[in-house]
């Protein structure tokens, strides 16, 4: 089957320029800035700069150089934050059950407040 990236998703316009962001951090192949929708007090979402739609495609796909780089970004978000001390949480969603609503791989990075477990029974 194999992934098809829309590179008119909007992280895809973040990354060109034509929404502004404010990045936390930018590295040569991620980008790490604040949800626009925070669910928690730290809400940081990152993605890999490469046209990836979820993290199994990123995992297949990617190079190694971009791999390292994005997992890198991640820890360096959590050093900056001083996340260790209470903990966090790190979510991908991928695709229709896991509710993706932009196809741009990204993770989520939460932390802030008691996250409960994690994940709800099904409704
Ligand atoms: P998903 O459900 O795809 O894993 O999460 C996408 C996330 O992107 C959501 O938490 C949503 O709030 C966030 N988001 C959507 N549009 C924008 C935007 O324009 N800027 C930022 N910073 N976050 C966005």
């Amino acid at each position: 089957m194999g992934y098809q990236y829309d590179d008119q998703n909007i992280f895809a316009k973040i990354l060109r320029g034509e929404i502004p962001s404010e990045p936390l951090l930018e590295t040569e192949h991620a980008l790490a800035f604040e949800d626009i929708r925070p669910q928690a007090p730290t809400h940081v979402l990152v993605i890999p700069k490469g046209p990836y739609v979820c993290y199994d495609h990123f995992a297949q796909e990617a190079t190694d150089a971009e791999i390292v780089d994005f997992t890198r970004a991640v820890g360096e978000v959590c050093r900056r934050l001083g996340l260790e001390r209470s903990g966090w949480r790190l979510i991908a969603n991928a695709g229709a059950d896991a509710v993706q609503e932009v196809p741009h791989m990204h993770v989520h990075i939460l932390a802030g407040r008691p996250l409960g477990r994690m994940l709800e029974p099904a409704g």
